[in-house]
């Protein structure tokens, strides 16, 4: 059977914060204000792989009430998320995703991020397709205030 997830995600931006995306560091002025480390994409691809599961979602998994993933690596999120996977025998067959923000440029970033997010989730980078988008200047988005990632995926099992 195949499964299909859907995941959505946004971050403010604000200065003095460590712009964490797709589990690698990308040197910009911004980063993202989140309770872990705002990975807006890491969360995106979660929720996405929480919905094709069945399992719900983000914050029922990882509270940000929960002193746990206070400051963490999203990366850890995903790790659990492929636990939960691999006890119910379901396989991720691809995902797809794009990342909406006006600056920095993420392209020559993506084969580093693609790495990090398969070995997270134990599967191959090349099961992985990033996509950037900018906000054509409009909304919070556009005016650099925000970050947004959209994620479907695909599972078998
Ligand atoms: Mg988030």
């Amino acid at each position: 059977m195949t499964r299909a997830g859907i995941g959505y995600d946004l971050h403010r931006l604000t200065e003095n914060r460590k712009f964490i995306l797709g589990g690698i560091e990308v040197p910009f002025h911004k980063g993202p204000v989140g309770y872990s480390d705002g990975d807006a994409l890491a969360h995106a691809i979660c929720d996405a792989l929480l919905g094709a599961a069945g399992l719900g979602d983000i914050g029922a998994h990882f509270p940000d009430t929960d002193p746990k993933w206070r400051d963490v690596s999203s990366l850890r999120f995903l790790e659990r998320v492929r636990e939960l996977l691999a006890e119910r025998r379901l396989r991720i067959a691809h995902i797809d995703a794009v990342v909406i923000l006006e600056k920095p440029k993420l392209g020559p970033h993506f084969p580093a991020m693609r790495e990090a997010l398969a070995q997270s989730l134990g599967i191959s980078a090349s099961a992985i397709n990033l996509k950037a988008k900018t906000n054509e200047g409009v909304d919070a988005i556009g005016r650099g205030e925000a970050i947004a990632a959209q994620a479907i995926v695909t599972l078998e099992g």
